[in-house]
């Protein structure tokens, strides 16, 4: 694919970053037998729906320094950005410990050192002192609506730090919501990226948040309305 990852991203993997996709693809495949990790197993659709969706926005992201992704589920877009990405410190979260036991047995295999597992729930480890703003990059794909990921991510976010909530469809509708959301959190969108996959035009939409002051209090669980 690497005419693909040139003509669409304008960036191409190293060879040893094809062989971590590869051995990664692989390790899902045989933990796919006993963990619900994934729908998409057929090679072209894994490429396109989990490795290009996960790195077509963050390729020619200019950032360095703590990154974590919430609700990483087999690992996206965590274990992606964390291959291509070495230099980033990459923390990936789950609320399901087995998911994260897979993740973290994958790690020798795949070689990747800068990736730290924790099992929990972002609404509770964003109140803890060891992450609440600690990152400069939050990412979040296909874990709740926009309004909620916004409230997980937000908080862990250092001030000038960039959420990136990976969206399909989006509406007008859902950006009003979210930017008064944001607020409330110490967030304001910058951002909105719409594009389709390479190989079966899927919508997509990047939301890129920004942190422009702290997140006041305690965070509460539900939503604001
Ligand atoms: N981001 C992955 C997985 C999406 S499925 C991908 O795009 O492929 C959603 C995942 O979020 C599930 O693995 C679920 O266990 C996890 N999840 C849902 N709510 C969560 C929460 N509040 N905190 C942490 N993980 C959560």
């Amino acid at each position: 694919m690497l005419d693909q990852w040139q003509q669409t991203t304008n960036w191409q993997p190293t060879a040893s970053q094809i062989h971590q996709f590869q051995q990664f693809y692989d390790l899902i495949n045989v933990a796919n037998h006993s963990l619900n990790l994934t729908r998409i197993l057929e090679p072209e659709a894994f490429w396109e729906k989990h490795l290009w969706d996960s790195l077509q926005p963050i390729v020619t992201a200019d950032l360095s320094g703590a990154v974590i992704d919430l609700g990483t589920g087999g690992g996206f877009p965590g274990i992606p950005i964390a291959i291509i990405r070495p230099d980033w410190a990459v923390t990936v979260v789950d609320s399901t410990a087995k998911k994260i036991n897979f993740i973290q047995s994958s790690l020798t295999a795949l070689q990747l050192n800068n990736v730290q597992t924790l099992v929990g729930r972002a609404e509770t480890l964003n109140q803890d002192r060891a992450h609440r703003q600690q990152y400069q990059l939050v990412t979040v794909r296909a874990v709740a609506n926009a309004v909620i990921c916004a409230g997980y991510a937000l908080p862990f976010l250092a001030l000038g730090g960039t959420a990136i909530l990976y969206r399909g469809q989006w509406t007008t509708q859902e950006k009003v919501d979210l930017g008064q959301a944001a607020k409330r959190w110490g967030g304001e969108i910058i951002d909105v990226n719409a594009f389709q996959t390479p190989l079966t035009q899927g919508i997509r939409h990047c939301i890129y948040l920004r942190k422009v002051s702290n997140t006041p209090g305690l965070f509460t669980k539900n939503a604001p309305h």
